[in-house]
């Protein structure tokens, strides 16, 4: 695919009347390899956070070779992409059906589960078809709930089972693998580190009470990326704080330490021009909205960093909302978005860090789903691993291009 320099000359070849998603292979590299080489542990990506084909190859490449799949879609797309990586099934809540194709067909030998019931759901589905013998190679995680009080995004009401829940299903698993885990997830965009102590702490609670051997933990995602009024501590400080609290907790003597980072490996891998289409006062009408890449800027007032892509606009900036293209007034972006005061219908505007829950959100309805893709060379508009970031003591202001 041709690599252009970056979205000023994507404008103008194409004056796209779509909008465009550039990906930036080069800084989807750089943070897994930051991640390979500085998280104490084991590395998965997230699928979810953005499935493209192109991407689970770049972070392969880079070093990942642990894939967190949540549907059987996932599992396929994996496998496909990539036949000798590792498949770990982490939502809670698989059919049989998904369950048996992921074990059978795809050799996913590792499952996430909160409930007796799924744990006999999967010993149930990974049985012999022929001989009704039970796998003797699965490897079981069970669900902590933990607090997502220190995440934008919480992942804590739906998933995990309590502290009350928890022994006996520790317990009962152990009877039924060689490789018993636990996982958590402290909410996404985790703003401090402390997160992980508190769910740690709670890991510990659950272990102790269940009195079994435990091979492995896994702190999940949450690791967060950088956008405007979102500036985390620096990421070497989670990992830190992580291994320590790993190191106090009693599990086996060789326990593996994993974590699932899905939006940190991501975010810097795309962003999306947009078009204003028309113009009204401080609200600008952009093609693409709440049931496209910006979702998160709909549905959680997500402020994501923009530049205009004109050349001709000289005025100071102003704050601006947008319209997404549907026809629902849902499809609003309150924003804020700052942006030259003298932009109008007609102009291009460069929305960053949309690699994770971005592109990978884009719906058909409407009619508005189209958008062609192209490989970008600069760098994105913030960056968590480009050595720009002094720790945050030091400098409050997000370094935006
Ligand atoms: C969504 C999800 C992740 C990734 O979360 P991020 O906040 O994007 O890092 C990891 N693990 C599980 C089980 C998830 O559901």
């Amino acid at each position: 695919m041709h690599t252009y320099p970056d979205a000023h000359s994507v404008v103008s070849a194409m004056a796209p009347d779509e909008p465009v998603i550039l990906n930036r292979p080069h800084a989807a590299s750089r943070a897994a390899k930051f991640f390979t080489e500085h998280f104490p542990g084991k590395v998965l990506y997230a699928v979810k956070a953005n499935p493209s084909p192109e991407l689970i190859r770049v972070l392969w490449d880079a070093g990942i070779t642990h894939y967190d799949v949540a549907s059987i879609a996932e599992v396929r797309l994996v496998r496909a992409e990539l036949a000798e990586a590792t498949l770990c099934f982490m939502h809670p809540i698989k059919t049989r059906k998904a369950i048996a194709e992921a074990y059978h067909q795809h050799g996913c030998k590792t499952f996430s589960l909160d409930t007796m019931e799924e744990l006999h759901k999967i010993v149930e589905a990974c049985r012999d078809p022929e001989t009704g013998a039970a796998a003797n190679d699965l490897r079981l995680a069970v669900r902590l709930r933990v607090s997502s009080e220190h995440a934008q995004l919480s992942l804590a009401a739906k998933f995990g089972c309590d502290l009350t829940e928890a022994p006996s299903l520790l317990q009962e698993a152990r009877q039924y693998c060689d490789w018993l885990g636990v996982c958590f997830h402290v909410g996404s965009q985790a703003m401090s580190p402390f997160a992980f102590v508190q769910a740690l702490d709670r890991t510990r609670a659950a272990i102790a009470e269940a009195s079994v051997v435990i091979d492995m933990i896994d702190v999940g995602g949450g690791f967060p990326s950088v956008y405007p009024g979102l500036e985390p501590p620096p990421l070497e400080d989670y990992f830190k704080i992580i291994h320590q609290h790993f190191y106090a907790l009693p599990v086996a003597y060789n326990a593996e330490l994993w974590c699932e980072p899905g939006r940190a490996l991501c975010a810097e891998y795309s962003s999306v021009i947009v078009k204003v289409e028309k113009r009204r006062g401080d609200e600008l009408y952009i093609n693409d909205g709440a049931y496209g890449a910006l979702y998160d800027a709909a549905h959680v007032d997500w402020r994501f960093p923009v530049v205009a892509l004109a050349d001709d606009l000289r005025d100071p900036l102003m704050d601006f909302a947008f319209y997404g293209p549907t026809c629902d007034d849902a499809d609003y972006m309150a924003g804020p978005f700052p942006l030259p005061a003298d932009i109008k219908a007609g102009d291009y505007i460069e929305v960053g860090m949309l690699g994770a829950y971005g592109a990978a959100m884009k719906t058909g309805f409407n009619g508005f789903g189209d958008a062609e893709q192209f490989i970008v060379a600069d760098e994105p508009m913030a960056s968590l691993f480009d050595g720009s970031r002094k720790r945050p003591e030091a400098d409050n202001v997000i370094s935006l291009r």
